[in-house]
C-alpha cells in the first residue's frame, strides 16, 4: 500500500492529482484543508479559532493541525494501511514530527509528490475556483499571501525529501492525462502501484499490526 505527501503551492493540483491517487491505489485520501474546514463548519470553538487563521492564508500553527491531522491518519492506516496526505506537511516542524511517527509505527512515507506551475497559472486557477466554490481565501490578496506563505515555510520541505531520495517533480503546466501518465509510470516503476492498477492490484499493507500502537501516538497528539 502507497503513502503518499502531496506537496505543492496552492492551486497547483494536489486535490485533483491526489484523488486520482486514491483511485489508483485504494490508500485514503486526508486532505488537511478540508479536515480543517469540516472543524470550521461545526462552528466549535476550535473551528473558530482555526477559521481565523485560513481566511488570512496564514498556516494554523503546528500543534492544532498535528492534532487534527493525526487520528486521521490512523484511521486511514486502520482501513486500508496507506495514505495520500494532501496538504501535510508545510512546515519543517511537521515534516521531522511526522517523520517520527512514520518510524514509530512503521507508516513512513514512500513517496512525496512535488506538484508545479507558474504563478500566474496558480493565481489564475484559485480565481477559477473562487468563482465554482466560493472559498473565502479564494481572493486575490489572500491568493498572493498564501503563495508567500508557500515559498517561506513549505518549500524548504522540497529539498529536505528530495535529499532522502523520495521526491518527484512534476509539472501540472500541461494536459492532465500527461501528469498522469508520468505519475503512473513513476508509481509502477517504484513497485508502488501494478500495471493495470485501480482497484485490487495494489500492494498491500499491514494496517493492522499497527493500529493499537497508533492508537496511543493518537493520544499523545490529542493531548
Ligand atoms: P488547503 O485546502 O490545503 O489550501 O488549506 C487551506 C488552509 O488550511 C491553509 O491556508 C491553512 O490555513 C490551513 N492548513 C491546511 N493544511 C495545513 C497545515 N499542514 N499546516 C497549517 N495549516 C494548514
Amino acid at each position: 500500500m502507497v503513502r503518499v505527501i502531496m506537496l505543492s503551492p496552492p492551486g497547483a493540483g494536489k486535490g485533483t492529482h491526489g484523488r486520482w491517487l486514491t483511485q489508483q491505489t485504494g490508500a485514503e485520501h486526508i486532505s488537511s484543508g478540508d479536515l480543517l474546514r469540516a472543524e470550521v463548519a461545526r462552528g466549535s470553538a476550535l473551528g473558530r479559532r482555526l477559521a481565523e487563521y485560513s481566511a488570512r492564508g496564514d498556516l494554523v500553527p503546528d500543534k492544532l493541525i498535528l492534532s487534527i491531522l493525526m487520528p486521521a491518519v490512523v484511521a486511514a492506516a486502520r482501513k486500508t494501511g496507506g495514505y495520500v496526505l494532501d496538504g501535510f506537511p508545510r512546515t519543517m516542524a511537521q515534516a521531522l514530527r511526522s517523520a517520527r511517527w512514520g518510524l514509530e509505527l512503521g507508516l513512513s512515507s514512500d513517496a512525496v509528490i512535488y506538484l508545479t506551475a507558474p504563478e500566474e497559472e496558480l493565481i489564475s486557477r484559485l480565481l477559477d475556483r473562487a468563482q465554482r466554490e466560493g472559498r473565502v481565501d479564494d481572493t486575490l490578496d489572500v491568493i498572493k499571501h498564501r503563495l508567500a506563505v508557500f515559498t517561506r515555510e513549505t518549500e524548504p520541505l522540497v529539498d529536505y525529501y528530495r535529499d532522502r531520495g523520495i521526491l518527484l517533480e512534476v509539472s501540472t503546466d500541461r494536459p492532465e492525462q500527461e501528469v498522469r501518465a508520468d505519475l503512473r509510470d513513476w508509481f509502477q516503476a517504484r513497485g508502488l502501484i501494478s500495471p493495470g492498477a485501480g482497484d485490487a492490484s495494489v500492494v498491500s499493507g499491514a494496517a493492522g499490526a499497527v493500529a493499537d500502537e497508533a492508537s496511543a501516538v493518537a493520544s499523545e497528539a490529542s493531548a
